[in-house]
């Protein structure tokens, strides 16, 4: 199959390429490079299966240019607050204009099309677990309204384009998801937690450290994906781990697991940092049979050796 990932040379999507050429697909990657990985890229060109087209989705891909297509995902865009919150107005164009362009394009080449939307569209959830039919709780003028708000428009963009436009859709509500191939300077908890514990610095927890989340392995996140745009599942699906960990609870895990001293110190909370998250996985397990394989720990051990090796390099 030849299939487009947009965002391809990402944390995610870089995985996804890797994954889809190792399954005997050709993929055309579409990027900007706005966040990507050179050494990704690097990689990923090695497949002659593998063709890049440097460009940045909210402007509109011109279909000659890329070809037939038999799927799309949409994987472009930041999704470390720090990264996204940057360029706020980018954030949101990347997400609204980009996800139409995106769109467009499936529907003119009649591809099957999957938004990588997030957990952020349920703000900071009032219940928990969080099930797909959770309305959610956004601050619509938040500091990470560009991110959530942007995330929400594109799936109802997607909806309107099934229904309006007999697009054949997948929405993806992708929940933390670490790894190698994160970058370290990325600002996000498990690359900051790992490569200061690594470096042997004081770690910053943001408030009172009680705030949690659940972290699944970027393999299992990339088998996710492809398992969810081969289904027949047009309405959102949740993906990720629901062992729930809280922030001053995984500095300590990645301190045994690494079998290093963990120094903490207190930073001030994030505004609008969500208190809880955990994902209702019911309709993930039940649609797609699919589920997280990778302990935490196995999966922060991995982690820690591609940071470690990483740096190896960077001070060689
Ligand atoms: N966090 C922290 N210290 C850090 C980075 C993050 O305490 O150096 C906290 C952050 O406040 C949040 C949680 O870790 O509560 C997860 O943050 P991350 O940016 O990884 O993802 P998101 O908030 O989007 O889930």
């Amino acid at each position: 199959m030849r299939i487009l990932v947009a965002g391809g040379v990402g944390f995610i999507g870089a995985a996804l390429c890797e994954k889809l050429l190792g399954l005997g697909h050709a993929v055309v990657c579409v990027d900007s490079l706005q966040t990507g990985s050179a050494q990704a890229l690097d990689r990923l060109r090695a497949s002659t299966c593998f063709t890049f087209l440097h460009q940045d989705i909210v402007q509109p891909l011109d279909a000659d240019q890329v070809g037939p297509v038999e799927q799309v995902y949409n994987l472009a865009c930041p999704a470390s607050p720090r990264q996204y919150q940057q360029d706020p107005v980018k954030t949101i164009e990347t997400n609204v204009i980009g996800t139409r362009n995106l769109l467009d394009l499936a529907r003119l080449t009649r591809a099957r099309f999957l938004l990588a939307s997030t957990s952020e569209v349920y703000g900071s959830p009032e219940r928990k677990p969080q099930r797909e039919d959770y309305w959610g709780n956004v601050n619509i003028t938040g500091p990470r309204a560009c991110y959530d708000e942007g995330k929400r428009c594109a799936e109802a963009l997607v909806q309107g384009y099934h229904t309006q436009y007999r697009v054949d859709t997948r929405i993806a509500r992708i929940f933390n998801t670490y790894g190698p191939g994160m970058r370290c300077d990325d600002g996000r908890v498990v690359s900051n937690f790992v490569t200061r514990i690594l470096d042997g610095v004081p770690i910053e927890i943001y408030g009172d450290g009680n705030q949690t989340r659940c972290f699944c392995y970027v393999d299992d996140m990339v088998d996710a994906l492809i398992a969810l745009m081969a289904s027949d599942c047009a309405t959102p699906v949740n993906l990720g781990a629901d062992r729930e960990v809280s922030v001053a609870e995984l500095a300590h895990l990645i301190g045994r697991v690494l079998e290093k001293p963990v120094t903490l110190h207190r930073a001030p909370a994030l505004v609008d940092d969500p208190r809880e998250r955990q994902p209702d996985l019911e309709k993930c397990h039940r649609v797609l049979g699919w589920q997280a394989t990778t302990s935490l720990e196995a999966g922060l051990l991995k982690t820690a050796a591609f940071f470690a090796q990483s740096q190896e390099h960077s001070h060689a």
